[in-house]
């Protein structure tokens, strides 16, 4: 935000200009959405205002399709939050719909995504969030993360606005 404490937190910041997120305190805030109609359509949308303290010219996951977000009308859509680089190395979003196409659940398909970003990278993952959260064309949905704390809301007929917390592979 632009406010004067966060400049203030900004200029102190890049003195040392270290580039290291923290998971849950910087708080993630991609807000990805994927979503079914009537007519069996699914779609997608996300948005972030990035990484707090990013380094100058960073792109981050929101803006790479198949990074934060998929969606394959034939077969789902997935959306992430969290730490932008470990999603576009993993394609997280592509790879969940892939893995759904494959067979696997939503919930599955979130499961071996961040399984797959624990095995890349052993160390860094204990200390970083990425969330995955995804729909198949059913309905069925699923979510997972690295760290506890991922949050997603459902709408659907039989789910009328409820918030959940998403299982974590770290507890
Ligand atoms: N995924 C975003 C990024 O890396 C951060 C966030 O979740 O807000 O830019």
């Amino acid at each position: 935000m632009l406010t004067k404490e966060s400049e203030k937190a900004w200029k102190e910041w890049l003195k040392t200009s270290q580039y290291k997120p923290i998971a849950n305190i910087e708080n993630h805030d991609t807000i990805g959405i994927v979503a079914l109609d009537a007519k069996q359509n699914l779609s997608g949308a996300c948005t972030t205002s990035g990484m707090a303290y990013k380094m100058h010219g960073r792109v981050g996951d929101s803006p790479i399709i198949g990074a934060a977000l998929f969606v394959d009308n034939e077969i789902g859509a997935a959306t992430s939050t969290g730490v932008g680089e470990e999603v576009i190395r993993i394609v997280g979003s592509h790879l969940v719909v892939e893995l759904m196409r494959q067979g696997n659940s939503p919930q599955q398909a979130c499961e071996l995504a961040v399984a797959r970003i624990v095995k890349n990278q052993p160390q860094k993952s204990k200390e970083i969030q990425v969330g995955f959260l995804a729909l198949n064309k059913n309905g069925e949905y699923g979510a997972f993360a690295l760290q506890k704390g991922f949050t997603y809301a459902v709408y659907s007929n039989e789910v009328p606005n409820k918030i959940f917390e998403a299982k974590s592979y770290y507890h």
